[in-house]
């Protein structure tokens, strides 16, 4: 446990986990090492017996330890960058990292210059920005990973309230590092629809069987939008490759639904589990249905009624656990908006804009002729919910360790 503040997450693996060895409780603060040893005092022998507080940096304990540990739970305040080294290099073969990361303003594209400068990615402004977070966060630990020899296995990605955290396996294999340009991908953007397009880093060297990847031939967007004309900017390189492992968390989620009751927080741990394992998994980034009419300033299609569209027209979709909003979808960004041109000439728009996306995209003719009548499955129809709301008011961070609060006058009165 890297970065262990008071201990308290430490003892709840060594009174919770089955099973459990020893637990290394790593932090460099002695005020928090102290907290820490009282803490495990009060939790009794169980505790004390597997919980071992240290004083240490962790990066230097990580490193003085290579492939010693099954399990690293790397849970700093704020950004995970500066540990990402000693840690892929900490994990056994096919162990497990965790990694949170709470700088979220900096990887959602507040701050796009300090997310390349630590996570060596651009994050791009838009509503897939906490997803593009966490695989601007996969990347980074597979950069790390594979600087080592060592690759990343995601089991589940997950944004959650106002962090991101990712639990990764870790393997060695010197062939398997070659392909690695092949799960990595930069994101261009339009800067007028919003349209997005994937295109990985490497490809496949079809002539060699070895894994190999080759640069990336030239984009694979023109220089100006098909759709609106716009330019596009460019982010990345994020993870392109499945964020979880869906047959993991399907059965995580029917083994929780047995002991229910020993979850406090099951209705939540549920919501999740239920949306990841549905989430598609060759879908990178998601579209919002309402920001697709907010562009062409039309009303809403339902989502069922979107959906049977997509499928109508051979393609898959899902939602996503980041956003009850959003729509994952196999389908390309021209089907999409075909379809949206074919739902507006059925609901005619009042007032247009000249020069705006939206017109611009409204001006072409569908190439594809969208057939909405109702598929069954919509996932608007469903028993179990998918995001459940915060368990109090006021909910999220509270100061970091170490800063006062700041008290204004009316606070005195
Ligand atoms: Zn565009």
């Amino acid at each position: 446990m890297a970065l262990a503040a008071s201990g308290l997450r430490a003892i709840r693996y060594a009174l919770e986990v089955d099973g459990i060895g020893e637990v290394i409780a790593v932090d460099n603060n002695e005020d928090a090492l102290e907290a820490c040893k009282k803490n495990i005092h009060h939790n009794g022998s169980a505790a004390s017996s597997k919980v071992v507080p240290h004083l240490a940096d962790a990066r230097v304990y990580m490193l003085t330890h290579p492939k010693e540990f099954d399990v690293v739970d790397l849970d700093p305040y704020g950004s995970p960058a500066a540990f990402l080294d000693s840690a892929v290099q900490c994990v056994a073969n096919g162990g497990l990292l965790m990694c949170s990361a709470t700088d979220m303003a900096v990887l959602a594209g507040g701050n796009a210059e300090v997310c390349f400068s630590k996570y060596g990615s651009y994050p791009l402004r838009g509503k897939y920005c906490h997803e593009m977070a966490l695989r601007i966060l996969l990347s980074c630990i597979e950069s790390h990973a594979i600087r080592h020899k060592r690759y990343i296995v995601p089991v589940i990605s997950v944004h959650m309230d106002f962090y991101i955290r990712v639990f990764v396996r870790i393997f060695t294999s010197a062939s398997t590092v070659k392909s690695s340009p092949l799960k990595l991908a930069h994101v261009y953007q339009c800067t007028g629809c919003s349209s997005f397009h994937l295109q990985n880093v490497g490809r496949i060297n079809s002539k060699d069987k070895r894994n190999i990847s080759l640069p990336n031939f030239s984009p694979t967007v023109p220089q100006e939008c098909s759709e609106c004309g716009h330019n596009f900017v460019m982010g990345g390189p994020i993870w392109s490759d499945p964020i979880h492992d869906k047959e993991w968390a399907a059965s995580i989620l029917s083994s929780v639904h047995t002991i229910s009751s020993a979850y406090s927080a099951y209705a939540k741990i549920s919501a999740i589990l239920t949306s990841v394992s549905e989430e598609l998994s060759h879908a990178p980034l998601f579209v919002s249905l309402h920001n697709l009419c907010a562009i062409l300033k039309c009303t809403n299609p339902s989502i069922s009624t979107f959906q049977s569209a997509i499928r109508n027209a051979g393609y898959q979709m899902s939602g996503s656990h980041v956003d009850p909003l959003a729509l994952k979808t196999d389908a390309p960004m021209s089907v999409i908006w075909d379809i949206m041109r074919c739902w507006v000439k059925l609901h005619a728009i009042k007032y247009r804009p000249g020069n705006h996306p939206g017109t611009i995209i409204l001006s072409q003719e569908p190439k594809l002729q969208a057939n909405f009548s109702h598929v069954p499955g919509s996932l608007v129809a469903r028993k179990s919910p998918r995001f459940v709301p915060n368990p109090e008011k006021y909910w999220g961070p509270k100061t970091k360790a170490g800063r006062q609060p700041k008290i204004r006058p009316m606070d005195n009165l």
